[in-house]
């Protein structure tokens, strides 16, 4: 195994040709096959735009193959389509060919389970040991079958949700400017806004995986998208990550507004839709790292917010245990369990353009409506102890809401400071929020000035 391998819980990724090989991605598919074979000899299996995805989707077969596992090949779509194929055909399993927003040279496995989420913990920790161990194999005539339609059914899915008003959204006539960073995005996002009767205006909507840029969807990589909003009038700029799960808003000025105004947004037009309809008490779910902005959506609406650890697992399994009526992560990572408890940029697109339309208000309306907040992140050396550190942190700030479930995180009503072990690196991650970047900045220097003292 090579050293930029990485083995986790709900799938394994590296860089292509030198750690990730058709070898290995067909020992992960085999054990992933045997895992779900134990009680469903079926495995969805799908992928991105990066040009080693249909190669990496061959070695995978032939691992499903090798365990007697049947399978049903959506081919090129976004992972949350994947996940909702899982569902869909009572798979075992699915396997979605994907490095996200990972640059051009990674590729990976994400697995997914019977119930088109993420695999975490003992589940993920067996197909781990399967892959070492091996494990029989099966020799079986296996099924290799083609899904046209699972983009067509996720969308059709997006616009029967009780929570996007199609007809009030097609009245507005939006202008949207889209750029899918030439990922699996562009054809679908379009389709899903043209039937929403926005006039598309699309940059890099190509889906061979020559990603232009950096194609993670944070303001710093967004200048094109800005220039086109600018340049065309749009009404709003929608930028997509290449396995479509994340999903980052420009502004009408062209203003990149961060990512975390995603799930705000979306938190806004699902809350705001229930008030309208009635209801109890909501709850809306997401992680600690995640932006105040968030917390003000839902408490605007009476809503308890839950905080998970950080994780996309954690989320969505929160989410299911609470019945809450949406989550998801700062990121731009919308949650929406009306369809499915995974991260859906197609779902978020439709909820936004639903809030613009029942507001009337603008994108620079909406942010200036709510109060603005900085984020800072910043890094300490990790010494023998953490426990120390904590306890140092807790007596310094003793007026703070203390949490507890991932790091520790301090809390006031208006700002916050999480501390935690990074999982990959000998440090501690220091992130906090306030109304200013100065107030936040002395939040993290204060936590530093602990960690180098405990
Ligand atoms: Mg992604």
């Amino acid at each position: 195994m090579t050293d930029t391998l990485m083995v986790g819980v709900s799938g394994v990724r590296g860089i292509v040709g030198k750690d990730l090989t058709d070898e290995v991605v067909t020992r992960y598919a085999r054990a992933f096959g045997l895992w779900a074979g134990e009680r469903t000899p079926l495995v969805v299996v799908g992928r991105d735009a990066r040009a080693s995805g249909p190669a990496f989707e061959q070695a995978v077969i032939a691992g499903l193959g090798s365990v007697g596992c049947d399978v049903v090949r959506v081919g090129l779509a976004p992972t949350p389509t994947i996940q909702l194929a899982v569902e869909h055909h009572g798979a075992g399993g699915g396997i979605a060919v994907t490095a996200s927003h990972n640059p051009i040279e990674w590729n990976a496995l994400k697995f997914i389970g019977p119930d088109g989420i993420f695999l975490d913990g003992p589940e993920g920790a067996r197909v781990q040991a399967l892959a070492v161990e091996g494990g029989p194999g099966r020799s079986r005539a296996v099924k290799i079958a083609t899904d046209d339609g699972a983009v067509e059914r996720h969308l059709h899915a997006v616009l029967e949700l009780s929570a996007v008003d199609v007809e009030r959204i097609r009245r507005r006539k939006f202008a949207v400017a889209l750029d899918a960073v030439r990922g699996a995005g562009g054809p679908v996002m379009r389709a899903l806004l043209e039937r929403l009767g926005c006039t598309v205006t699309g940059i890099n909507l190509e889906t061979d995986g020559q990603f232009p840029r950096a194609p993670e969807p944070v303001p710093e990589n967004l200048g094109e998208l800005s220039t086109l909003v600018r340049r065309t009038g749009a009404d709003v700029g929608i930028a997509v990550d290449p396995d479509v799960d994340r999903l980052a808003i420009v502004d009408e000025t062209g203003a990149a507004i961060g990512e975390d105004y995603t799930l705000a947004f979306a938190v806004r037009a699902v809350l705001g839709g229930r008030r309208e309809a009635g209801g109890g008490k909501p709850s809306v779910v997401c992680n600690l790292s995640t932006s105040l902005v968030v917390e003000d959506a839902a408490r605007e609406f009476g809503a308890a917010l839950v905080r998970t650890p950080v994780g996309e697992v954690h989320v969505a399994r929160a989410i299911l245990r609470l019945a809450a009526v949406i989550g998801g992560e700062g990121n731009g990572g919308v949650m929406y369990p009306d369809l499915h408890a995974g991260r859906d940029a197609p779902v978020a697109a439709a909820l936004v353009l639903e809030l613009l339309a029942r507001t009337g208000k603008r994108v620079s309306e909406l942010v200036a409506a709510a109060p603005r907040y900085t984020i800072v992140k910043a890094k300490a050396p990790r010494g023998p102890a953490l426990e120390p550190v904590y306890a140092a942190l807790r007596r310094r700030f003793a007026d703070a809401q203390a949490d507890v479930q991932d790091g520790l995180r301090l809390a006031w009503r208006d700002r916050w400071l999480h501390v935690r072990p990074s999982n990959t690196e000998p440090i501690i991650r220091l992130i906090a929020e306030a109304p200013s970047g100065a107030l936040a900045r002395e939040l993290v220097d204060e936590g530093r000035r602990l960690c180098a003292a405990s």
